[in-house]
């Protein structure tokens, strides 16, 4: 028993006694009982209005004090008391100081809650948005932002990647937007004002553009005299080689400009592939396994086989040229008489995969994360012995996020390399095939 009770209980064992003593000696024994039990509970019931009134006059003062179990008591009360205050101080220390960076960032934050009402928002946010506390605080964000692509956006659910969006209150600023969800159903809105990349980019990409049509031309004309030169055969056999060299140079060049052509428009192509055209993938792959057979030069066995009414909707056009890339590049990195497997086949959640898998050089894993960048190459005069040019892989990995497809490399130095495209179930169309 700890000392506070041995006191508590010392009071009415005083009382008892004083009661039993005082009984004996002048009889009534009972009600000098009643009387010691009545100033125990007096004590009682005094300390607990003491209680009471400093618990209803907000606790904020030092407790009362009191001795026994009652002291302890207030004591206990106190520390907590003194221990919750301390932690909220923290706490709300800590959600100033968060207010206050978030409120500094340049990038706009707003906080929505589960329906997308604005529960908060940053000077940025309030800047480029125009938003007033006022009005704005408890509105549905898609009520502020009307772009179909970012109501389309909101959603779909899938916030992996920002949405771009012409700016509410100046229509010639771009903005990007994205969602990144927190806690209980929870949003936080990163609203980035990318005016100016944008811009950049477009210059970028016009500039490729009309360079490559610029070079066109005198390409054109330098292949023409080549090939005139060559077929009046005026020169010696001295200028063979030279000559040779000369037109497949021409030719690489050529190859380039059609690459650095296709890969800007792709890119200046923001949205998906249209879902509207049908194409027909067995027939498509047959004529480019076909012309791939008729133009290979070091008798590569390919083999190849696709699931028959297995068809796609978007740009036939596009995925020829993502087609081919893959297997080219299949045939141009496995030595003379090599297999390459070409298969189009459905795969188990819906969609369907496009694969092509070589007994090729392989690539080493670190080169892997690179390989779909423009220009990027694993060994450069291996490629361009080849007639590579760099691009065809930044052209795959474009054509394929127009059809919302991924690729998926899988590679082993010296033993070759698999690359596989995985359309989704959207962009799949089926004919049943009746068999017999
Ligand atoms: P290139 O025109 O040089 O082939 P790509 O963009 O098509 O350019 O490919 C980029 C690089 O990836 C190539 O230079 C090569 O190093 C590597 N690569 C692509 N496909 C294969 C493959 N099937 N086997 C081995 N390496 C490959």
């Amino acid at each position: 028993m700890n000392r506070a009770w041995l006191i508590e209980l010392l009071l009415p064992g005083l009382y008892l006694i004083v009661a039993l003593f005082l009984g004996l000696l002048v009889g009534n024994l009972g009600w000098w009982l009643v009387l010691a039990l009545a100033l125990t509970l007096a004590r009682h019931l005094r300390e607990l209005d003491r209680l009471e009134r400093w618990l209803r006059n907000g606790r904020r003062r030092h407790p009362p004090q009191s001795w026994g179990v009652w002291g302890e008591v207030f004591e206990h009360y106190y520390r907590l008391q003194r221990r919750y205050y301390k932690r909220k101080k923290r706490l709300a220390r800590v959600i100033h100081e968060f207010r206050e960076s978030t409120a500094a960032m340049p990038d706009g934050s707003i906080v929505l809650d589960s329906e997308f009402r604005i529960k908060w928002f940053n000077d940025a946010a309030r800047d480029t948005l125009r938003l007033s506390s006022q009005n704005d605080l408890g509105q549905s964000i898609l009520n502020l932002l009307r772009s179909p692509d970012f109501m389309r956006y909101v959603r779909s659910g899938n916030y992996e990647l920002p949405v771009y969006l012409m700016s509410p209150v100046d229509e010639s600023r771009t903005l990007s937007a994205r969602l990144i969800p927190y806690g209980r159903e929870q949003y936080l809105l990163m609203i980035r004002d990318v005016t100016r990349l944008q811009r950049l980019q477009t210059m970028r990409r016009d500039f490729v553009a009309n360079a490559s049509h610029e070079l066109r031309s005198p390409i054109t004309v330098l292949s023409g005299y080549l090939e005139s030169l060559e077929s009046a055969g005026e020169l010696g056999p001295d200028w063979d080689g030279p000559m040779a060299e000369m037109q497949a140079q021409c030719r690489r060049m050529t190859h380039l400009i059609n690459d650095l052509l296709e890969l800007s428009r792709l890119e200046t192509e923001d949205a998906e592939a249209s879902e509207r055209a049908r194409v027909e993938v067995p027939s498509l792959l047959a004529r480019i396994v076909q012309s791939a057979r008729i133009e290979d030069r070091e008798a590569h066995e390919i083999d190849f086989e696709a699931e028959e009414g297995l068809d796609l909707v978007g740009e036939e056009g596009e995925l020829h040229s993502a087609f081919s890339n893959l297997i080219i590049n299949a045939l141009r990195y496995t030595p003379s008489g090599g297999r390459i497997r070409v298969r189009w086949r459905s795969s188990a959640d819906g969609g369907a995969v496009f694969e092509v898998q070589d007994e090729g050089i392989g690539i080493e894993e670190k080169h892997l994360p690179f390989i779909t960048q423009r220009f990027y190459r694993v060994n450069s005069a291996h490629s361009r012995r080849q007639g590579g040019t760099g691009l065809g892989l930044a052209i795959v990995k474009h054509v394929l996020q127009r059809h919302r497809a991924r690729l998926d490399v899988q590679s082993t130095v010296g033993k070759g390399s698999t690359f596989s495209c995985h359309f989704p179930a959207v962009r799949v169309r089926r004919i049943e095939v009746r068999a017999g």
